[in-house]
Parts: C-alpha cells; sequence; structure tokens
C-alpha cells in the first residue's frame, strides 16, 4: 500500500475544506476503500476521516420523511424502529448486503460510494480497465462478462454497480444530501450513480470534495407492501446476479403507484419506470405483472454468458412485486 496521510476531520467545514485537495478521499468505516488502497487500485495521498462527525443521527422530518446522517452504520440504519416501519423496503435491502461484520463497519454514504466488483477492476494484473486507468480499454469485454451489466452499458465499461442500498433508495425516492466547498445541495438517488459513458472512472454525479451529509426519504405510502428480492450464488455475502426493489401503493386490491428499481444489471440502480406507469390502477393478475417485467428488460443487451440475468429479472420483477402485495 501506497504511504498516505490520514486526517480525523472534527467538523463539517474543515473535511470538506480537506476533501478538496486534488488526492484527498473520504474515509468512514474504510469496508472497500482500504481494500481498493491495499490491492493499488485506490492510491489517495490522504485520507479524511469522517466518521467521529456529527453525522450519525437519524431524525424524523416535520413533513413526515426521515433524515438518516451519513455517517450512520449500516446495520444501525437497518434495526432502526422508524427505517423498519415506515421503509422496510430499505431495512431488507441493507440486510441482504454484505455480512454482518461488514455491515457493523459501513456508513451509509461509505455504502453509496462503493466501487463495482468487477474482477478486472481490482485485479491489477489486467492493465485494460477504462474505470481504474482511463484510455486503457475494458478487460471484460473479451473476458467473463457472468456479472456484468445488460443495461445501460457503453463500449468503454459494462460494470454494475453493487450496493444493494442504493437499488432501494432509487426506488424510494430518496434524495443524497451533500456538502461542497460553498454551497449544500440534493440530488435524487435514482440520479447520483451515473451509466459508464465515455467516462466510466465516475461512478456518482459527486463533485470532487463534495461530502455526503445524508440521505433523506419522503413520507412514503410504500410500508406495507414492499419486498427486496435478491438472487445471487450463495445465499449470504454475496453480490446480486439481479436484485428487485419493489413497493406498492395499494388500494382495494389495486395497484395506486409502483416503485421498482433493479440492481446488478447496470452501472446504476435501474429504475422501472416503464413498468410501474403499467402496474398503476391494475390489480396483480400474472398477466399484467409479466407484461410490465418484458417492459423493464426491452432494452437490454446481454452478452452470451450473462444472458440468463434478462429472464431472471424479468421473473425476480414478478415475484417481488407479488410478494410487496401480498399475493405470494
Ligand atoms: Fe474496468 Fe468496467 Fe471493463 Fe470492468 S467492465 S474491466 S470496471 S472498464
Amino acid at each position: 500500500m501506497r504511504d498516505f496521510r490520514y486526517t480525523r476531520a472534527s467538523d463539517i467545514d474543515s473535511a470538506v475544506r480537506a476533501g478538496r485537495s486534488s488526492n484527498a478521499k473520504f474515509v468512514a468505516g474504510g469496508t472497500n476503500l482500504i481494500d481498493l488502497m491495499k490491492g493499488a487500485v485506490e492510491q489517495p495521498e490522504e485520507l479524511i476521516d469522517v466518521s467521529r462527525l456529527p453525522l450519525d443521527r437519524i431524525e424524523p422530518l416535520v413533513d413526515g420523511g426521515l433524515r438518516i446522517g451519513a455517517a450512520v452504520k449500516n446495520s444501525d440504519a437497518a434495526a432502526h424502529p422508524l427505517v423498519r416501519d415506515r421503509y422496510p423496503l430499505l431495512s431488507q435491502a441493507l440486510l441482504a448486503g454484505a455480512s454482518a461484520q461488514l455491515r457493523n463497519m459501513a456508513s451509509m454514504g461509505g455504502n453509496l460510494l462503493q466501487r463495482t466488483r468487477c474482477h478486472y477492476f481490482y485485479d491489477t494484473a489486467f492493465k485494460a480497465c477504462n474505470k481504474r486507468s482511463p484510455g486503457s480499454g475494458c478487460a471484460a469485454l473479451e473476458g467473463e462478462r457472468r456479472m456484468h451489466a445488460i443495461l445501460g452499458a457503453s463500449e468503454r465499461c459494462i460494470a454494475v454497480h453493487p450496493s444493494d442500498m442504493a437499488v432501494a433508495l432509487a426506488a424510494l425516492d430518496a434524495v443524497v444530501r451533500v456538502r461542497g466547498a460553498a454551497s449544500e445541495r440534493t440530488l435524487p438517488a435514482a440520479e447520483f450513480h451515473r451509466l459508464p459513458g465515455d467516462t466510466p472512472e465516475r461512478d456518482t454525479n459527486l463533485e470532487h470534495g463534495e461530502l455526503i451529509t445524508a440521505i433523506e426519504l419522503p413520507a412514503s405510502r410504500f410500508g406495507a407492501n414492499a419486498h427486496y428480492l435478491k438472487i445471487r450464488d450463495r445465499a449470504s455475502y454475496a453480490f446480486a446476479l439481479v436484485s428487485v426493489a419493489a413497493a406498492l401503493d395499494m388500494q382495494d386490491g389495486r395497484v395506486r403507484q409502483a416503485r421498482i428499481a433493479l440492481g446488478g444489471v447496470a452501472h446504476k440502480p435501474w429504475r422501472a419506470r416503464r413498468s410501474e406507469e403499467m402496474l398503476a390502477g391494475k390489480s396483480l393478475d400474472a398477466s399484467a405483472l409479466r407484461a410490465a417485467a418484458e417492459a423493464a428488460l426491452l432494452d437490454a443487451k446481454p452478452y452470451p454468458d450473462n444472458a440468463f440475468k434478462v429472464e431472471l429479472a424479468k421473473r425476480a420483477i414478478v415475484r417481488a412485486v407479488l410478494v410487496a402485495g401480498g399475493a405470494a
């Protein structure tokens, strides 16, 4: 591991000032970043420890929403009564991620910033990785692509985003609150991560030096009917082949509104807006569900070794919506 300077930030303003330095990175739980540094994938000159900042509270908002501080641990957020009661989808997604030990260390802000688990990205013996080394190529394009993207990929990168939590946040219309040098702003969770395009080295729409301070969830009508379905190679401690965050606002056996997002299929959580529109006003019958699932995958462009994900995603959508609606 390359030598680096370590600074423990004492307040948010000084953290943001320090974060402007060109090769500085924020660290909280460090569950992904430290691994990347050990493997020389990330080589920051300075780490700014933001884990002791006063960003560790979960508090209700006056409009019925909920603010979760960026330093809250994943396990604490998953177990919090307000999260479990109002946003069970988020609690389920958090508990589907990583292992108990990692969830005890990982922060909410850090979860959003974890990087793809594309094995070519992690293994520096492969020189071609546009995400690690812009302009070097993409080893996965001619390599093993079983875990890779079927939606929204580019010729520069076909990696997928690994977070389960971010999939639930995209479905729930959460926003991410960030502080920069001059101001504060919010980004919709569904637009926080980027598609790879020509710049796969950029995972998110954060500007350099911006610090995530909180995740805010709007008042929700989806607490009673939600389900996070994660399909993976092992029952635990494995990244999603496909996951589905489904939340329904139901009335008299019909869907008033649906929220569906997919994980494991794209460079960002993939909101299935066509499917949501098709389900509005419908009962949960098999033909309506299958049609909505087909619509979500219309633009899929798989490779031979990950073509199975297309049908898997369709079936996962049907299953997740049925469970969310109490019909399975
Ligand atoms: Fe790198 Fe993306 Fe290609 Fe993986 S898919 S090797 S992360 S450029």
